[in-house]
């Protein structure tokens, strides 16, 4: 890490300490990360519902652990659109879900099969009930406006994590923070031109750095103090933005806080 660039950091976060502070807003004070499945957590197979397919992502129990650590919580959201088109079903869905379900649970992660929100639909291939222009099918946000309102939230505290453009879009859409990871098939960036995520970084324990970093610098803002541990992780998420991971994430961070004081 270059010793520079957090000597900057340090002083940096030393002068806004000593400046006058306003709280973030009020929000619910859960703290959520909303995530894709496909690609974020399993290995996207395109079509993916068989079984014996299944595979985690590497890296995906650290990075979730450190975040229930912090205090988040997890919702899945998921478009099977597969389903719409009549190549797979809802019971194949269900079950590759609780097979998910399970492999995080036997790891320690805390989350049930209430926290999955599915989009069936297929706006144009759809077939029968299925061919819908849902309000659900991402890059449309209402699997998140379902989930805030079966619990509480406020959109903008959370975060999103995903694997395409068509996520980062969603999760504009929601007005949720949005993190895109290179873990899956990032094959529409043409469909969407002028999007961009947050922060781009290479997997999920990588997000879970930056979304620990950010967590520092807004507690600082609540308490005034730098609180321990969340400074080590501030300095791992300096440390991904100089190894050239993403630089801008650092800066986003900034600007976040920014958006925060408003
Ligand atoms: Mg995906
Ligand atoms: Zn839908």
């Amino acid at each position: 890490m270059s010793l520079k660039r957090l000597e900057r950091f340090i002083k940096w976060v030393t002068n806004s300490a000593n400046r006058k502070l306003q709280k973030p807003p009020k929000g619910s004070g859960k703290r959520i990360v909303f995530l894709d499945r496909d690609g974020v957590l399993n290995v996207d197979r395109h079509v993916t519902y068989r079984l014996e397919q299944f595979e985690l992502i590497a890296g995906v129990i650290e990075g979730l652990s450190l975040l229930q650590a912090l205090g988040f919580e997890f919702i899945i959201v998921t478009n099977q659109s597969a389903v719409g088109r009549g190549w797979i079903s809802e019971h194949d869905v269900d079950r590759f879900n609780q097979r998910l379900i399970y492999e995080l649970n036997q790891n320690g992660i805390e989350i049930t099969m209430e926290r999955i929100y599915i989009c069936p639909h297929d706006p144009i291939f759809g077939t029968g009930k299925y061919k819908k222009k849902c309000d659900c099918h991402k890059p449309r946000p209402g699997m998140f406006h379902t989930a805030a309102d079966d619990y509480g939230l406020e959109l903008t505290e959370c975060y999103y994590i995903g694997d395409k453009m068509s996520d980062v879009l969603a999760g504009f859409n929601a007005r949720c923070k949005t993190i895109l990871v290179e873990t899956g098939i990032l094959d529409d960036i043409h469909e969407y031109p002028g999007v961009s995520p947050d922060v781009r970084v290479k997997d999920l324990p990588k997000a879970a750095h930056i979304i620990s970093g950010e967590l520092a610098i807004e507690q600082m803002y609540t308490t005034g103090k730098f609180v321990a541990p969340f400074g080590a992780e501030i300095c791992a998420a300096l440390q991904l933005t100089h190894q050239g991971v993403n630089s801008a994430s650092f800066v986003y961070t900034r600007e976040q806080v920014s958006k925060w004081q408003r």
